[in-house]
């Protein structure tokens, strides 16, 4: 989209949007960042992944948490809030970010707000509200592929040929922290110390829309989100126009 180049007044700036995507584990945040990042064309940004990533290659951070995931647990705030920001600072994220799994207790929703605050970054947050019994049904059926971390999902997500993934033929596995009792455990840890965030978006004043995730297939999930994104202005990351008239509001008018 051509920018208005006749009104002197108004200032085109690079200002971030950052989608977070929240909800528990099994709330499909994973499936809904890919679509997200298909339409928006910003990267995903998983912490979940990253953090899997460094136990995996056996980095000194990897061999520090690895106890940690294993075990469904959280790992410590500092750790993954340096991780992040590292992340973002990278000149894919210049236009904005998908980001999944984070923040994930109020102590990194607020370094998270107040470093998107230094930085101008334009927030909006969907909730994916899902069911208990559905969470526990989905977790139990999940499987990753190894090598490009798509999901799939023996109610909801086939593949086309059981235990292969559609994408690179690879095996699929489960997850070691997909494990029943490691479910249970990351479902009370997010009732615990996750759901709190909802409370800090919401006293921050941040846009935050919840969608239900727990009776519907992906797509038709997603097509929910694009709607509430567009309702809002939000479906082109980057340039967004500021005029004195503008500031505070975050018009976004493309590339
Ligand atoms: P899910 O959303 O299905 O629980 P993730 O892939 O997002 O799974 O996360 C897997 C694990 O990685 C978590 O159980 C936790 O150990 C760790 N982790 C991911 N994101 C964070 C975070 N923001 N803060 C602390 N630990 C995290």
């Amino acid at each position: 989209m051509a920018l208005a180049d006749t009104d002197t007044t108004t200032v085109n700036a690079v200002r971030p949007l950052a989608v977070v995507l929240f909800g528990s584990p099994g709330s499909g945040k994973g499936t809904q960042s890919k679509f997200l990042v298909r339409w928006l064309g910003i990267p995903q940004v998983s912490t979940g992944d990253m953090l899997r990533e460094h136990v995996r290659t056996g980095t000194a951070i990897g061999k520090s948490i690895a106890a940690r995931m294993k075990a469904g647990e959280l790992v410590p705030d500092r750790l993954v809030n340096e991780l992040v920001f590292e992340r973002l600072s990278r000149p894919d994220c210049e236009r904005g970010y998908i980001l999944d799994g984070y923040p994930r207790t109020p102590e990194q929703a607020a370094e998270m707000l107040r470093v998107l605050g230094a930085a101008g970054t334009a927030e909006v947050v969907i909730h994916l509200v899902v069911d208990y019994n559905v969470i526990i049904a989905r977790m139990a059926g999940r499987r990753v592929c190894p090598t490009c971390g798509t999901l799939y999902n023996a109610i909801s997500n086939r593949p086309v040929q059981e235990g292969v993934c559609d994408l690179d033929g690879a095996t699929l596995v489960v997850r070691e922290d997909d494990r029943p009792e490691v479910v249970r455990a990351r479902l009370n840890e997010y009732e615990a110390l996750t759901r709190p965030v909802l409370e800090s978006f919401r006293q921050a004043g941040v846009k935050l829309f919840e969608v239900n995730a727990s009776d519907q297939a992906p797509q038709q999930v997603f097509e929910q989100i694009r709607a509430e994104l567009a309702s809002r202005g939000l479906t082109e990351p980057g340039l967004v126009e500021q005029s004195p008239a503008a500031r505070g509001r975050t018009e976004l008018v493309g590339k």
